[in-house]
């Protein structure tokens, strides 16, 4: 029996890009890896680095590594490309780095662990900290691991390309998760209008005891990690893992390979294209859609899905970990004219029942008190505010922006 929300939404399949299978990106000329607040590179402008060297360390201690060869440009402060209430600044070191064309074989490969099972939990959590993916260097126990196969947000279809194309790896990658976590449970959530995956997910399954397939209504936001816990109660402890980085994990311990991709749905409004593409991380928008977008006026530009993406205003932003869409939209609408109504519409549809139009106000006039007291640690960052606004406000765009301010920038 499939599980449902209250409340949400149904898109049309139309809006995905399920049926483009998996491609690997163009050479790109140059990466931006920004190490954020707090990170710190080990190169120096001028440097050579060959593809998968270790480039220096994430705000939270995870290393990063070179996508590519090539050498270092800079060392430098990424520009604020984020609006946001004046005063706050958000420094985020970063490697610019110029590829070679010249195509070079990795230098340093991390040990496989092909028979995994044999390493202690300790062994795998280390090595996943190693690959830049997560720090598990002390994993929690987890009772129940839950892997997200839904793919309920406009066009991001990366989740159902991993089932189509490579279940047998994602199960190796379940399997070592529920053993970093000593989980003694294992659930993957694939929504109900694929039955084709569900089947062959299943059948794939059979001989695994402890892993089983959920099928769930495809509504935004079921997807939600909070949401999908809500799904199974009595568990005393759960984690939920997108399939992409169950894959990448996977390649870290059988294969060995850091870090240094991400799948995202490339979609581009103005000409109707869309594409499943695997791109380095560290490669720009303009890179993506191969064109000077400096000249275009009415466009927006999106990292992530339609309803929760971030909106940029410089196509230098690139792909990061947390990107799992790249959008170009037209936008011949004039945002700063259009006011807030108190049509109470963004308030109805809200699943944390927030005021968002009120949280907009306060994160705007920089009270961090109000909107705190307003509940904005709260919100899902669903989107669903923003989507039903009549007079197409940013909602969540302002939202996020306070949670940043929230966190101390
Ligand atoms: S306030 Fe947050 S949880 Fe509520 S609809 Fe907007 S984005 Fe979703
Ligand atoms: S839906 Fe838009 S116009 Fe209506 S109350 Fe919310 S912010 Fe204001």
């Amino acid at each position: 029996m499939k599980k449902s929300i209250t409340g949400g939404w149904h898109w049309p399949a139309k809006m995905f890009c399920y049926k483009k299978p998996i491609e690997n990106s163009d050479r790109p000329d140059f990466l931006t890896i920004p190490l954020w607040r707090g990170g710190k590179a080990s190169v120096f402008p001028g440097d050579w680095v060959h593809a998968y060297d270790a480039i220096g360390y994430d705000s939270k201690g995870l290393p990063v590594y070179a996508p590519l060869a090539g050498q270092v440009e800079r060392v430098e402060d990424f520009p604020d490309l984020v609006a946001r209430p004046r005063n706050f600044d958000f420094p985020r070191l970063t490697i610019y780095l110029q590829v070679s064309q010249a195509q070079h074989q990795p230098s340093v490969v991390l040990e496989a662990f092909p028979r995994f099972w044999e390493r202690t939990r300790g062994d795998l959590g280390h090595r996943i900290w190693e690959a830049g993916i997560r720090d598990l260097q002390e994993p929690p126990d987890a009772e129940l691991l839950i892997f997200n196969g839904l793919n309920l947000e406009p066009p991001v279809s990366g989740s159902i390309r991993l089932l189509r194309e490579t279940p047998e790896s994602l199960i190796e990658g379940m399997r070592i998760m529920m053993q970093v976590h000593r989980s003694v449970r294992g659930r993957v959530v694939i929504s109900s209008d694929m039955p084709d995956l569900i089947e062959r997910m299943r059948a794939l399954l059979t001989s695994a005891v402890n892993i089983s397939v959920d099928i769930m209504d495809p509504k935004y936001p079921q997807g939600h990690d909070s949401l999908l816990k809500d799904n199974f109660p009595g568990s005393q402890s759960s984690r939920v893992y997108g399939l992409e980085e169950v894959w990448n994990i996977r390649q870290a311990v059988i294969e060995g390979l850091p870090m240094v991709s991400k799948l995202c749905t490339v979609w581009d409004q103005t000409s109707g294209q869309s594409a499943n593409i695997r791109l380095p991380l560290g490669i720009n928008m303009e890179q993506i859609f191969k064109r000077d977008l400096s000249r275009y006026r009415k466009i927006k530009l999106i990292l992530g899905g339609l309803m929760t993406g971030q909106s940029y205003y410089s196509p230098k932003m690139p792909v990061t970990p947390d990107t799992d869409g790249v959008i170009m939209m037209k936008d011949d609408v004039s945002w700063e004219n259009n006011l807030c109504s108190n049509c109470g519409e963004c308030a109805n549809i809200c699943p944390r029942n927030l005021s968002p139009h009120c949280l907009y106000a306060a994160v705007g006039s920089g009270e961090i008190k109000k909107y705190s007291a307003l509940g904005l640690g709260k919100c899902l960052e669903c989107g669903l505010c923003s989507f039903v606004c009549p007079s197409r406000i940013h909602l969540l765009h302002q939202i996020k922006v306070g949670k940043t301010m929230m966190k101390g920038g």
